[in-house]
């Protein structure tokens, strides 16, 4: 349907541009200075976990049952953090390896072990021709960086209402066996905000990959990151597994960057147990065991998932509001307008917007003009190509609410231009 814009005659259009060139006017010589750009907590949400710092000192025993703390050994992660860890993701601790603080590098170091020694002993990427990875689109930049600058080669996939487009999946991943591995964030993705159906989980567990080197990757980020009333339930993939009669299909990722600290957060892995066994091997040659004391202050600190929960409740009360405020601007400002659509999530740290085909970078460029930075446009696609130009990744959580509510004032001034101009040509 034709949004206001394209219903106008051209008189009254050139007078809503002009109109609308004056308010951008305004605005630029306000001489903003606002980043809604990248998924990061606020300086009042990091606050929270302040008093983590306060639970180590010198007396503290470094022991965590049999485990040293200050010394190598436990490779795989502290018992206490694995069990962590594992009441996080809803698995077998067993089946865990808590490592290092980043889960974006446990997924790299995992892609790079394929491509250089193979998975499953089967030959290593870089022997086996072109290898290709599956994209679901819009969705989280940093996954698409880590195959692409691989070389391995990116396929955009659909993402629909309920998770990425399984008739697609299911067909390249049965039949295509140069196909390794999907990126995935099954519960308050990035950036649409989504948990897959329960539907959706099922089909991916059901998968029968052509190449038995497939593998799908669960960065189930935002697992405990609700900030209302309702938290979406998403299946556990690894019951749904074990239904499908499947196994050795499944690398599942998880942190608390935005439960404690960002790049202080400890990150973990979960997988089947020969597929564990092999990413230890794999961790192993890398280092001798990984970093301890954070992982033994997240026990004290957060001790079980009721504690991250409680925690989480925290950061519910500081979030919630920002992304009320992003419907209520945007639903004020443009509901009527017939120019956009936008998504709206119960969790996680995104809004996806959609303005008209060809707007995008147009308006991501204006609202760079007026003072407020965006993520890139086209950065939620494979190579940063959005086949529309009509995605844009919100990002409300890191500035204040008063500078979140200027920055949205600022965007549906840019996005209304953007699409009256896009009416004009
Ligand atoms: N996975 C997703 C989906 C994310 O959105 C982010 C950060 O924005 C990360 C992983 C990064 O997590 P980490 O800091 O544990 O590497």
């Amino acid at each position: 349907m034709a949004n206001i814009y394209q219903q106008m005659e051209s008189e009254e259009l050139d007078a809503a541009i002009e109109e609308l060139e004056r308010e951008a006017a305004d605005l630029k010589a306000q001489n903003l200075a606002l980043d809604m750009a990248r998924g990061k907590p606020s300086p009042e949400q990091t606050a929270l976990a302040r008093p983590m710092l306060d639970v180590l000192n010198s007396s503290t025993p470094l022991v965590d049952g049999n485990a040293i703390v200050d010394n190598y050994g436990t490779p795989e992660g502290l018992p206490s953090a694995r069990r962590l860890a594992s009441e996080i993701l809803g698995v077998d601790a067993e089946n865990v390896v808590v490592n290092g603080s980043s889960s974006l590098n446990l997924m790299h170091d995992l892609v790079t072990h394929g491509f250089t020694n193979g998975v499953a002993g089967n030959k290593p990427f870089y022997q086996q021709g072109e290898v290709k990875w599956l994209c679901p689109a819009p969705g989280y930049d940093r996954h698409f960086s880590v195959t692409a600058h691989l070389g391995i080669k990116n396929v955009p996939i659909p993402m629909l209402e309920d998770g990425p487009d399984m008739d697609m999946v299911q067909r390249l991943v049965e039949g295509d066996p140069s196909v390794k591995g999907i990126w995935c964030v099954p519960k308050y993705a990035n950036p649409t905000g989504i948990t897959y159906s329960d539907e959706v989980v099922r089909r991916f567990a059901q998968l029968q990959p052509a190449a038995p080197d497939f593998r799908i990757y669960w960065d189930n980020a935002y697992c405990v990151h609700a900030f209302g009333e309702k938290d979406d339930n998403l299946l556990n993939i690894f019951d749904a597994l074990e239904e499908a009669g499947n196994t050795d299909l499944v690398y599942e990722f998880g942190s608390t960057a935005k439960v404690t600290f960002p790049s202080s957060g400890i990150a973990f892995v979960a997988a089947s147990k020969a597929d564990i066994t092999e990413i230890r091997k794999a961790f192993a040659v890398e280092r001798v065991s990984s970093e301890k004391f954070s992982q033994l202050a997240h026990v004290l600190f957060l001790k079980d998932l009721d504690g991250v929960k409680a925690h989480m409740r925290k950061h519910a009360a500081i979030v919630g509001p920002r992304f009320a405020l992003v419907e209520q601007k945007l639903t004020d400002g443009l509901g009527q307008t017939g120019v956009a659509t936008w998504t709206h999530p119960h969790g996680g740290y995104f809004v996806s917007f959609d303005g008209p085909k060809g707007s995008a970078r147009k308006t991501v460029a204006l609202m760079a003009e007026l003072g407020v930075k965006l993520t890139p446009a086209g950065a939620t696609w494979p190579y940063g190509d959005d086949p529309n130009d009509s995605n844009i990744r919100i990002a409300p959580t890191y500035p204040s609410l008063e500078d979140l509510g200027k920055a949205l004032d600022v965007f549906v001034v840019a996005v209304k231009l953007v699409s009256a101009r896009l009416a004009r040509e």
